[in-house]
């Protein structure tokens, strides 16, 4: 395993769709943290060096410069391989030129930020912060000081959102020196403020047409709509977020982390003081061969790749083009099979769910 994923609970605004594990940042739990996170590493141990770290969150740069400085000191220790993808999540509003400083001396080589829109008053909605030009300043600094590859977070689908509205944040988005897009369609989370104030999501057509939007000017300006939800310029695909999509193993450490370790996949207690207190894992489940069969059709055929039938016949002896579910959605034209490759074509990645619920 070469991939490791660190959850950074700590937030400094909560967000109004907010459903992951996060907590408001509070100094007194920082440093116990990090122990804990060096601690939940040497319980595994690494089995060889790293080759992508992703640190996310939460809000990892909600962390003062002293407590990173003490976070990435402890990850400059870890064995990791000369052309490592090491990336960091962050707000942009907390983002500083020292703080930039600090990833480039630490070796941190991507940043990724949470945009979502650039529309104050949905961003209003959102409880999120920021403003267009703060984004632009921002970004064109961090771009400036060295790191060139970065990855920011567009959400669509917000209530009473106009696809001028969409448009307008893409076309800002393409001016921006970015290498990677992730897409996000607002979801109404249960125990989240948006659910609580009974906000619907707008309807499936539109979310369908804005869906179909980011796709057509995504490609158009030299995007690859490498996975269902993300775009990358050429040589920019997240090596992180592959390795999940490829069913490879990571270490997963944190609150509220999920890790894949040898035929073991686990999701740690999403409760801080528990952590603290050394608890691990919060549900765990043994993956046989016939289970990994299913995450490796549900994980793979979310990329444009898809994945190799040979492979998968020598890997579980299962001729994929012959099962009676394959030639159904063969025949829909849902599934295409090239030169060895069964995949999803672009236009029914949308549809995706539905298509893999058939098959499996
Ligand atoms: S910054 Fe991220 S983790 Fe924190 S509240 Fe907002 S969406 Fe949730």
């Amino acid at each position: 395993m070469e991939a490791l994923y660190i959850h950074i609970p700590f937030c400094k605004t909560i967000c109004s769709y907010c459903d992951f594990c996060k907590v408001f940042y509070q100094e007194k739990w920082t440093k116990p943290y990090i122990e804990a996170l060096r601690k939940e590493l040497d319980e595994y141990g690494l089995s060889r060096p790293l080759s992508t770290i992703y640190i996310g969150g939460g809000t990892p740069n909600s962390l003062s410069n002293k407590e990173l400085e003490i976070l990435l000191n402890w990850i400059d220790t870890l064995p990791k391989q000369e052309n490592i993808e090491y990336t960091i999540e962050c707000n942009v509003e907390l983002i500083t030129k020292e703080q930039i400083s600090l990833f480039l001396k630490h070796g941190i080589n991507r940043v990724s930020i949470g945009i979502q829109t650039t529309h104050d008053h949905h961003l209003a909605k959102l409880n999120r912060h920021h403003n267009q030009d703060e984004i632009e300043y921002k970004i064109n600094l961090i771009s400036r000081m060295g790191i060139k590859n970065i990855n920011v977070d567009l959400m669509y689908a917000f209530p009473n959102e106009t696809m001028e509205e969409l448009e307008k944040d893409i076309n800002f988005f393409l001016t921006l020196p970015i290498t990677h897009i992730s897409t996000y369609s607002l979801m109404i989370e249960p125990n989240t403020k948006l659910y609580i104030e009974n906000i619907q999501p707008i309807s499936e057509d539109l979310d369908a047409e804005m869906y179909n939007l980011i796709c057509h000017k995504l490609k158009e300006n030299n995007f690859e709509h490498y996975e269902i939800s993300n775009f990358a310029k050429i040589g920019y695909q997240s090596k992180h977020n592959l390795t999940y999509w490829r069913n490879k193993g990571y270490y997963g450490i944190g609150v509220g982390a999920s890790g894949y370790i040898e035929n073991l996949r686990y999701t740690n207690t999403r409760s801080l003081t528990a952590y603290l207190n050394g608890t691990r894992h919060l549900e765990e489940e043994s993956i046989s061969k016939e289970l990994n069969q299913e995450y490796e059709l549900l994980l793979k055929l979310r990329l444009k790749e898809g994945l190799s039938i040979s492979e998968y016949q020598n890997k579980y002896g299962i001729d994929l083009l012959s099962l009676d579910s394959v030639k159904r959605e063969m025949r829909k034209q849902n599934i295409e099979y090239h030169d060895d490759r069964m995949f999803i074509p672009e236009h029914k990645l949308y549809i995706s769910n539905e298509i893999l619920v058939d098959l499996l």
